[in-house]
């Protein structure tokens, strides 16, 4: 069964038992923009209750998820769909969630708490009947963004919708509508209000969409409300020869220009932003930003945390933003040195860094560093498909051989090390053999002359 037929039968055992029931929201939008959708919500005049029992008695499954606003996750057959009953949200506390909601009868007033147009369109595929009520099919073929009813109440209330518009904006590439965007700007200081892990999770979308560069500029001062740390770039020049644009019009260039991988655009967005503290002007009148890399990446830790991301998503960022300017070359020899030190996807989100970053600055001077890219990825790959040594973890011996042979401590990961060197440089075979003959060079010796022999 397909997602749309599993949705179907839901709605049709509820209207079997005498209720309305709709597909709502995202997938109905999707639907009429011919969209792939793989998440079905649905809308019911059911309450919870009487949802729960027509469940039970069909034997779908569910998790109440979110009973206090009404909603049901239905788990059928491997694929979930939110069911929420009708409902008109309470009073607003503070621009964020409403502080209770009240189940209504009727489709008309669930559609009109709903945030764009777009979003607010209920589909009966069983009926084939459209309730429509603020046009937003002429919204979506037109490719308009316009909140229901009073924009300024709507932003009001629940200030998040102002990121949910140009999120909608970045991915659908959809402009808005003119009284929805002047009430975006006279509102944006409410998203203070919201928490960081709503504004995170439509922040994550907004840079993963097609239209983010015309985006993160339309509206960079909405972004300034969310990472006050970017409004210095905003109007930061840099008068170089490498350079074209000013720091956050090469910045939102850089972040389209990157793959559409989340930590890779989060990168993008923030790997400049030490720029204006670095900023220094020769007598020639050249601007210079050294030490900028580390700069950016000491702005960038705590804004990554005010946003609670994953602990891994936050290494993957702070991994390359203090090395995005470094050479990596296009000498295996580096190249496996950087792949030791950044393991493989380090060094494959370095390099999409650096081609982005390139692709963001004056083209006539990046020709030879985006063809020296290619290259080393190349090289990555060939490293990687002939298993060639990068890393102690490939040496054919292991800590266990150098106890073996009377080693402890400290040591063990320094002659580690020296036979890496060693066999990376192409000075020695990875063959146990040979790597046991030369640790045995280091047996005799003291340990603190055991240091000095590896450094020579
Ligand atoms: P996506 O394709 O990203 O899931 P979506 O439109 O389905 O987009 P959801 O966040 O899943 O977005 O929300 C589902 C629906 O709930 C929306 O289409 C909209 O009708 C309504 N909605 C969600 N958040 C809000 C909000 N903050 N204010 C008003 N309505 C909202
Ligand atoms: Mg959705």
């Amino acid at each position: 069964m397909t997602i749309f037929e599993k949705a179907n039968y839901l709605i049709e055992i509820i209207e079997n038992a005498g209720f309305e029931a709709y597909q709502v929201g995202g997938c109905v939008r999707d639907f009429f923009m011919e969209r792939k959708c793989d998440d079905i919500d649905i809308t019911t005049c059911a309450k919870p209750y009487d949802l729960e029992k027509i469940l039970d008695e069909n034997n779908v499954k569910y998790i109440e998820t979110g009973l206090k606003h009404g909603t049901v996750t239905a788990v059928f057959d491997g694929d979930n769909f939110e069911i929420t009953t009708y409902r008109t949200d309470g009073e607003y506390i503070d621009n964020r969630h409403p502080e209770n909601v009240n189940f209504v009868n009727d489709i008309d007033e669930d559609l009109s708490r709903r945030d764009f147009t777009i979003n607010a369109i209920a589909y009966n595929p069983n009926k084939n009947e459209i309730v429509d009520l603020f046009g937003g099919q002429k919204d979506i073929e037109n490719k308009i963004i316009k909140a229901v009813g009073d924009p300024d109440k709507r932003f009001k209330e629940d200030a998040l919708r102002i990121m949910r518009a140009i999120r909608f904006s970045s991915t659908l590439t959809f402009e808005i509508e003119e009284n929805t965007k002047l009430a975006l700007f006279r509102n944006k200081e409410l998203l203070k209000n919201v928490s960081a892990e709503r504004i995170f999770t439509e922040l994550s979308k907004l840079l993963l969409g097609d239209n983010v560069f015309n985006v993160l500029t339309e509206y960079k001062e909405i972004l300034g409300v969310i990472i006050p740390e970017l409004v210095p770039i905003f109007n930061c020049e840099q008068n170089t020869v490498w350079h074209i644009y000013d720091v956050y019009t090469h910045t939102a260039k850089t972040v389209k220009e990157s793959p559409k991988i989340l930590p890779l655009r989060l990168t993008m967005l923030l790997h400049d932003i030490g720029k204006p503290l670095a900023k220094t002007t020769d007598d020639n009148g050249v601007d210079h930003f050294k030490g900028h890399q580390k700069i950016s990446a000491d702005l960038a830790a705590p804004i990554l945390k005010r946003f609670k991301i994953s602990n891994e998503l936050f290494d993957r960022v702070m991994l390359i933003i203090p090395i995005h300017d470094i050479h990596i070359g296009t000498k295996k020899k580096n190249i496996k040195k950087w792949l030791n030190r950044l393991g493989e996807q380090g060094i494959r989100d370095l390099i999409e860094v650096k081609r982005a970053d390139k692709l963001g600055q004056n083209p006539e001077m990046t020709g030879e560093e985006l063809q020296n890219l290619i290259t080393t990825e190349a090289l990555v790959d060939e490293i990687i498909d002939n298993g060639e040594p990068y890393s102690v973890k490939d040496l054919k011996i292991n800590g266990f051989d150098l106890i073996n042979l009377g080693f402890k401590g400290k040591m063990i990961g320094d002659i580690l090390s020296a036979v890496l060197e060693k066999v990376i440089d192409g000075e020695l075979e990875n063959e146990k053999e040979t790597e046991i003959e030369y640790v045995k060079t280091f047996k005799a010796l003291p340990s603190d002359e055991g240091e000095k022999k590896k450094e020579n």
